[in-house]
């Protein structure tokens, strides 16, 4: 351990064409919602390099005293240690829990990442503790209210926060969920695919999607959509929106978009080859989420299909908790007009003129500037 790089620094072409590829494509969507928050917050992984800095304080031998006794006696002795018997020494020193939370979770991507790299091969209930640790720790930087659920069922797999149902039945509860499968912990264990460790991203990108919409009230293109889809999402039957759209609606396209991301940032970071199954499948799960994020948006309901904006805008008539919503994500409040209780999109080209503002505004803008802007344009349009 050289203080540096765990691996040995090795350059893998095709990751890096890949990942220049999505780093084009990105700085071209670059307003969609948290990608910086959600990039800043896993690139504190730098903090690996702090761990390994501990590591060489001499006093850290006592922490795992008695749990390799073994080892620890020929530590005492002086006796020189083999590779593996240093890893087995990291292993135990970091499992611990007197890191911070920060060098938790860099320990808990870095121990994914030495699986990957068939570097480690840990014992697998401290595996699965160690990457559920690290997912929680993750979740607490959103939530207050944390919940893994570890499920039994393959395909089940989803974050959610409980933020419109709960809105509309008047509780504040704002509990966080994110449901991830045994098996993909198993595969993250087995070290033969990282789809894993993105198929946890993607749902935990879901949870910051709901917050940053609501408390940052972030407004574009793209976060209009997701509130469309979202509503849409939450409040049609679910086997009539939700699932018959599963492979168009914005939330689940920008999720796959970061979430990819985020997995292929890590990997080069440590310079962990991309295995060329991982590969394909990223690449193609990219471009095709990235493909549905702009254009037309096309939803298909009962059979039929709509304009997204216009499927909205039906619901919006028809609902009659329209005004619930409005509260809710006050962005709405800029693209419609109340006419006796009813609610009505407003022209498209004040529409389009109002995501004009908040795209060249950026992540500046809020909503009382939003209001205020819409006031201005719209006085200025009336005189
Ligand atoms: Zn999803």
């Amino acid at each position: 351990m050289d203080g540096t790089c765990f691996f040995c620094g090795s350059k893998n072409e095709e990751l890096a064409s890949l990942l220049s590829e999505v780093k084009s494509k990105m700085q071209e969507n670059e307003n969609i919602i948290g990608l910086n928050d959600i990039d800043n917050q896993l690139l504190r992984i730098k903090h690996i390099e702090e761990v390994d800095n501990y590591l060489k304080r001499k006093h850290y031998y006592k922490l795992f005293e008695g749990k390799e006794n073994d080892l620890i006696n020929r530590i005492k002795n002086s006796q020189s240690l083999t590779l593996d018997e240093e890893d087995i020494k990291l292993v135990q020193l970091l499992s611990t829990s007197s890191l911070n939370p920060d060098n938790r979770m860099a320990f808990g991507l870095y121990t994914i990442l030495c699986n990957y790299a068939g570097k480690y091969k840990y014992d697998k209930l401290d595996f699965t503790e160690t990457v559920k640790s690290l997912f929680i720790d993750l979740m607490k930087k959103y939530t207050n209210s944390p919940r893994l659920v570890i499920s039994d069922i393959k395909s089940k797999n989803c974050g959610e926060v409980l933020g419109l149902q709960s809105f509309l039945k008047g509780k504040k509860s704002n509990v966080s969920t994110i449901t991830i499968s045994q098996s993909e912990i198993d595969l993250l264990y087995i070290g033969e695919s990282i789809m894993p460790l993105q198929t946890f991203f993607h749902e935990y990108f879901h949870l910051i999607q709901e917050s940053s919409l609501i408390e940052t009230g972030v407004m574009n293109r793209y976060a209009l959509n997701e509130i469309e889809d979202f509503v849409l999402s939450k409040m049609l039957p679910r086997e009539k929106y939700y699932e018959s759209n599963y492979d168009s609606v914005s939330f689940e396209n920008d999720a796959q978009v970061v979430s990819i991301m985020n997995v292929l940032d890590l990997l080069k970071r440590y310079s962990v080859p991309l295995k060329e199954n991982d590969s394909r499948q990223m690449s193609t799960d990219f471009l095709y989420a990235n493909s549905k994020l702009d254009g037309t948006q096309v939803r298909t309901y009962e059979g039929r299909q709509y304009v997204l904006d216009d499927l909205f805008d039906n619901f919006m008539k028809s609902t009659d908790k329209a005004k619930e919503i409005m509260d809710k994500y006050p962005q709405l409040r800029s693209i419609y007009v109340e006419v006796e209780g009813k609610y009505h999109r407003k022209p498209k080209e004040t529409v389009d003129s109002i995501l004009d503002y908040f795209e060249k505004e950026g992540k500046k803008a809020n909503i009382d500037g939003l209001n205020k802007y819409t006031e201005e344009i719209e006085g200025r349009r009336a005189n």
